[in-house]
């Protein structure tokens, strides 16, 4: 077998490139003298970043370069009763995280939610987006292509879906800003979370639209797609799965488990996620919903980088008369109605980070493994428990600074 330090010294001596030991070396020997050259060059010790337990080979698709692994603490929060389109029964949520009491603030409302018998949960709707940029002369000719397209979109489905078995074009929407022409194709992708395949199908129908037309393709991603980076697009068209979870909790449910009343959680709700988001031109009205999307992202295998769409939420809060028998008991002061709705959340349970070990034992933690039946059932399933996972966060967090333990709790579980 080759020893990794004459390989690092090969590297040093500069005979060979990083990337290039994996052709001298098994990818366990590869990794391991990377680790021996970054840890002589740097003083780091890299033993704990070489304790990783998946096979190195298994983990190509996924980085180049690799050394070895770096480790998140997961946690589990619930169960919890969803009742969704796809998702059904009791889940308890895989949450990897290193910030001390996220889990028991999910976990928290989670107890709220499932005392009121679950949440209810929907996609409601679905499509994963890539939207290339084509140059034309002007605005006249952007007209014409905008129209081509328009006539064409049957012609450019069949090109895009002849490179995929399992995805399909929904719309193309084009785009003009003066000589720019951009194309926003909608796709429905199943289970995958859909990136690479729609990016792949893109560049299929992006030939037909450059051959018949003379428009000429600038860049496969045109921006107006839009991916990993904060866009009013997303939060108002959706991309990826658009999801909504909501609960009537009992008055009693929150006084007892949150601590709180609906009535405080309502007001905090409004000044801090509607008013506070409002005046700061947020993206985001909620509270912390990032926490519990990132939590499941890291634990599932998706794509951490798109944390940033699935911040895209709304957090809605509003007293509810109580009926019973057809009688209003408003007496009784009004139970509390909590929603969270994302607008671009995007999962997948099968490619991308979702095959490897620990991953793939989080994704059956949920039983969601895998492509569904039908395809597209389990990330529409993992989208509603992600969706019910962030509505106990927000419930959580507002319950605790309307009762003003916030502090406390992080002193007390993060410290
Ligand atoms: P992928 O791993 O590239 O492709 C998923 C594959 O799963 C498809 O080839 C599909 O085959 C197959 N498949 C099997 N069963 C399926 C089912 N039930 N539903 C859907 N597909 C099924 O994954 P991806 O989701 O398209 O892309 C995710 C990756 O893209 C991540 O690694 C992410 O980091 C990366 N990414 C890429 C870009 C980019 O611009 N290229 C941008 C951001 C992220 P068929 O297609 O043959 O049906």
């Amino acid at each position: 077998m080759t020893d990794p330090a004459d390989l690092a010294a090969r590297v040093r001596e500069g005979e060979l490139r990083l990337y290039e030991l994996d052709d001298h070396a098994d990818p366990e020997t590869a990794a391991a003298a990377r680790r021996h050259l970054v840890a002589s060059e740097t003083d780091a010790n890299l033993e704990a970043v070489g304790d990783y337990t998946f096979a190195a080979a298994d983990a190509e698709a996924n980085v180049e370069n690799l050394v070895g692994a770096a480790q998140v603490p997961m946690g589990v929060a619930g169960p919890v009763p969803v009742d969704g389109s796809a998702a059904d029964g009791e889940y308890y949520l895989p949450l990897a995280t290193t910030e001390g009491a996220l889990v028991a603030s999910v976990n928290r409302g989670l107890s709220a939610i499932r005392a009121a018998g679950g949440a209810t949960a929907r996609v409601t709707d679905s499509g994963m987006t890539r939207a290339p940029v084509f140059r034309v002369r002007g605005v006249a000719q952007a007209q014409q292509v905008a129209e081509w397209v328009r006539e064409h979109t049957a012609d450019l489905r069949e090109a895009a879906e002849s490179t995929t078995s399992h995805g399909e074009l929904l719309d193309v929407d084009p785009y003009v800003v003066g000589d720019s022409v951009f194309l926003r194709f909608v796709y429905d992708t199943k289970d995958a979370m859909g990136m690479n395949m729609a990016t792949i199908a893109t560049r299929e129908a992006a030939d037909i639209v450059e051959s018949e037309t003379p428009a000429d393709l600038v860049a496969l991603s045109g921006n107006l797609c839009t991916d990993k980076k904060p866009a009013a697009i997303n939060a108002v068209e959706g991309r990826g799965r658009t999801v909504s979870a909501d609960v009537v909790l009992p008055r009693e449910y929150v006084e007892e488990t949150l601590k709180t009343t609906p009535e405080a959680m309502v007001e905090g709700n409004t000044r801090k996620n509607l008013v506070g988001s409002a005046k700061a031109a947020s993206l985001g009205f909620n509270a912390h919903a990032a926490n519990t999307v990132a939590a499941v992202f890291l634990a599932t295998g998706q794509d951490a980088a798109q944390v940033v769409e699935g911040a895209n939420a709304i957090t809605t809060m509003e007293v509810r008369k109580r009926e019973r028998d057809g009688d209003d008991e408003t007496d009784a002061g009004g139970d509390l109605y909590a929603s969270v709705s994302l607008a671009s959340l995007e999962v997948g349970t099968v490619g991308g980070g979702t095959k490897l070990p620990t991953q793939s034992a989080a994704l059956d933690v949920l039983g969601l493994a895998g492509g569904g039946d039908p395809p597209g059932a389990n990330a529409d399933a993992l989208a509603e428990v992600i969706a019910v996972g962030a509505l106990a966060g927000e419930l959580s967090l507002v319950a605790a600074f309307t009762s003003r333990h916030l502090a406390s709790a992080h002193a007390e579980l993060g410290r």
